[in-house]
């Protein structure tokens, strides 16, 4: 489907098609195989550079209100900006994590101090965020956390560990769920709370994965003081401003990915016909209902956007997009896997097909249904605060 575009959003459309054409590195292609925050580890420098070009043009943020660095633009014009950076070929920007969950928390929740304090250096990239959720025993029931955070004066003092923390390894600033009030019914001793990374007592442990990179980490607290102005909203409003940013973190995901999914399902299908496939029945059944999919997944992507046009939170219905999107991931990298026959099993050397990108991403596909909630969680939540059916 594709949108309806105002003159203001043609306009925006030409004047992001004209930077695009000028500014992108000439030299930049996706690294086959590598996973977005593989890239991030590895690019890191590069890809800052070209996000603060990005910046500098006002193209990171477009939503938010000018004074933090944004346009105020209309939320669906986040679909323009992000097809259009697919449609270019354009590296991605950093910083992810902190732009997409850390400041729609801030926005939110912050105070005007905390705003002015954090915003303008998180969207421009010169400060990076890490989120600080999962423990070990506190994942799909996160509410179970028992990272503590103490109020001793005008600080907290923070014990605990947190577990599978993406960018972390690099990270300057950590958003952080601590338990503050452990004699609370347990969601509501919980807050939000900012930690600077490099603080006395923070140790951070890259956690080494099975294809050699470390985008996680592991990171311990121990006796860690923050300054208690790095509450957000109210030290037991964590779990409600948490929800918040998983709305956005599962809402943001359809969009995000709907386009590079439908330039890559393009792409196969042109190998695909090259090959002369398209004649063998199960090839054409499976394409046909990626298609069919593809399409639900734009949809769903576009009717999160609109519900945030008027500036309202994402809210349960993004569990639908996230669902669609990562299910939708495994099965359209599979199915290029598959079609490479004994190939398939090569994902690096002079015979992997296209250096062994369609493996990288299937691979890589697995974690979509376990992290910003599994599968399972998300069909919970549509099925209590979408559908209104009782727990089980
Ligand atoms: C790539 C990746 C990046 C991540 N990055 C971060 C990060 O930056 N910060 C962070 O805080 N965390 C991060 N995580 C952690 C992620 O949020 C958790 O892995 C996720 O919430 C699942 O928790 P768990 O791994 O403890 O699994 P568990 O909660 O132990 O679940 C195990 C299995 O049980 C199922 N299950 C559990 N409860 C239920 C239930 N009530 N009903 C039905 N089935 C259930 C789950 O669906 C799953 O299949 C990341 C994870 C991945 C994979």
């Amino acid at each position: 489907m594709e949108l309806t575009l105002t003159p203001e959003d043609r306009a925006f459309r030409d004047e992001l098609r004209d930077f695009l054409a000028r500014e992108k590195p000439k030299d930049w292609s996706y690294p086959a195989g590598a996973s977005y925050f593989e890239l991030c580890a590895t690019e890191f420098e590069r890809l800052r550079a070209w996000h603060r070009k990005l910046y500098d043009a006002r193209f990171i943020g477009i939503t938010w209100p000018e004074e933090y660095g944004g346009r105020n633009a209309p939320a669906h014009q986040e679909a323009i900006l992000s097809d259009e950076m697919i449609r270019a070929g354009a590296p991605p920007t950093v910083n992810l994590l902190g732009i997409t969950l850390c400041a729609p928390a801030l926005l939110h929740h912050g105070s005007d101090a905390q705003k002015a304090r954090y915003l303008r250096k998180l969207l421009s990239g010169e400060e990076i965020w890490c989120q600080g959720y999962s423990e070990p025993g506190s994942g799909s029931d996160l509410a179970s956390l028992r990272t503590r955070a103490e109020l001793r004066g005008d600080h907290y003092v923070v014990n605990g560990q947190k577990v599978w923390t993406t960018d972390g390894a690099y990270a300057d600033w950590m958003f952080c769920l601590v338990r503050t009030e452990p004699d609370a019914p347990r969601h509501k001793g919980i807050g939000f709370l900012l930690i600077d990374v490099r603080s006395p007592g923070v140790d951070v442990r890259p956690l080494r994965q099975i294809t050699g990179g470390s985008e996680f980490c592991e990171v311990f607290f121990n006796d860690v003081v923050v300054p208690k102005e790095n509450m957000v909203g109210h030290p037991t409003q964590g779990w409600e401003i948490a929800n918040t940013v998983l709305g956005y973190e599962r809402g943001s995901q359809a969009l995000g990915s709907s386009a590079s999914f439908d330039a890559d399902f393009e792409l196969l299908l042109e190998q695909l016909k090259d090959r002369g496939a398209g004649r063998d029945p199960e090839v054409r059944q499976r394409a046909a209902q990626l298609k069919i999919e593809l399409a639900v997944l734009r949809l769903v992507a576009l009717k999160t956007l609109a519900r945030m046009r008027d500036g309202a939170a994402p809210g349960p219905e993004a569990s639908m997009g996230k669902l669609c999107k990562s299910e939708l991931e495994q099965k359209l990298y599979s199915f290029a896997v598959d079609q490479q026959g004994p190939y398939g099993s090569l994902w690096d050397g002079t015979h992997a097909v296209d250096g062994g990108r369609w493996q990288g991403a299937m691979l890589w596909a697995r974690a979509g249904t376990i992290y910003a909630g599994s599968s399972e969680i998300q069909r919970n939540i549509i099925a209590q605060r979408v559908l209104g059916l009782p727990r089980g």
